[in-house]
């Protein structure tokens, strides 16, 4: 579905990723796990193209969308839920929801809002706040119920158990084995690798902007390596 391949990005002086490649099939999904610096925010922006790739290539249903601008980005079905959320704060929690549909056309958009507040009965109750009232996990459900607005195909997920306490990350993580059971590809990164590792049927770990290991999400999780650098053993 998504074909990353040799794609290096500098921020001037800084190499923040060197010839990265790597593949998201439909219907997976794949962790992409590594220390902090290692460059696993660069790579969620560079596919949407917030950030410019130097060389390489990256491939969406086939079609190259390296030099695409984010909104069509988006159009094609791609969306990103941003590390920290980033929710509009003085917006209302609906009118957060309304900027995520802001590429459609269509007339389905009442009907997904109404699934959206099924799937998080909290935003539900809190349509009128304004988002910046609400808590942290209710803030990455808003990003997520947002990004879902757009009815994307690929889901890009930048540490959505950040700052969360560790029951609200269990059901963050359970609602995006929800939305991966219900047909959306999901690239989910984070520093959580345990939790990341648990629910992805792929990972890739990256160090200092190169994938250093790649495989089953399962055999990582066991590979002593992996144990010892990522999951705290
Ligand atoms: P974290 O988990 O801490 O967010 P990350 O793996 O997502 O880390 P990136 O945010 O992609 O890492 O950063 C990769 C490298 O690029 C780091 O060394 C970082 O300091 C650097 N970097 C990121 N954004 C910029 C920028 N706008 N200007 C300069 N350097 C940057």
């Amino acid at each position: 579905m998504l074909k990353v391949e040799n794609v290096s990005v500098n921020y001037g002086a800084i190499k923040a990723l060197q010839n990265v490649s790597f593949q998201i099939n439909q219907g997976e999904i794949v962790a992409l796990i590594g220390a902090n610096g290692a460059g696993k925010t660069t790579i969620l922006n560079t596919i949407s193209n917030i950030v410019p790739s130097v060389g390489g290539k990256i491939t969406y249903l086939d079609k190259e969308i390296t030099k695409l601008p984010p909104h069509e980005i988006v159009k094609l079905g791609i969306s990103q839920v941003p590390e920290g959320r980033r929710v509009f704060a003085k917006m209302s929690v609906l009118e957060n929801l309304e900027m995520g549909a802001y590429t459609r056309s269509d007339n389905e958009v009442a009907s997904d809002m109404e699934k959206i507040f099924q799937r998080f009965p909290r935003l539900n109750e809190r349509k009128k706040q304004p988002a910046k009232t609400l808590s942290g996990g209710e803030q990455q459900m808003l990003a997520m119920g947002r990004a879902l607005m757009s009815r994307p195909k690929l889901l890009l997920l930048d540490e959505p158990s950040m700052g969360l306490a560790p029951m609200l990350v269990e059901q963050i993580f359970q609602i995006i084995q929800e939305i991966n059971a219900s047909g959306t590809t999901i690239l989910l990164v984070e520093q959580n690798a345990n939790m990341a590792l648990s629910i992805a049927h792929r990972a890739y770990v990256l160090e200092t902007g190169e994938v250093v290991l790649q495989g089953d999400a399962k055999e990582l999780a066991s590979n002593p390596e992996v144990r010892k650098a990522y999951l705290g053993e």
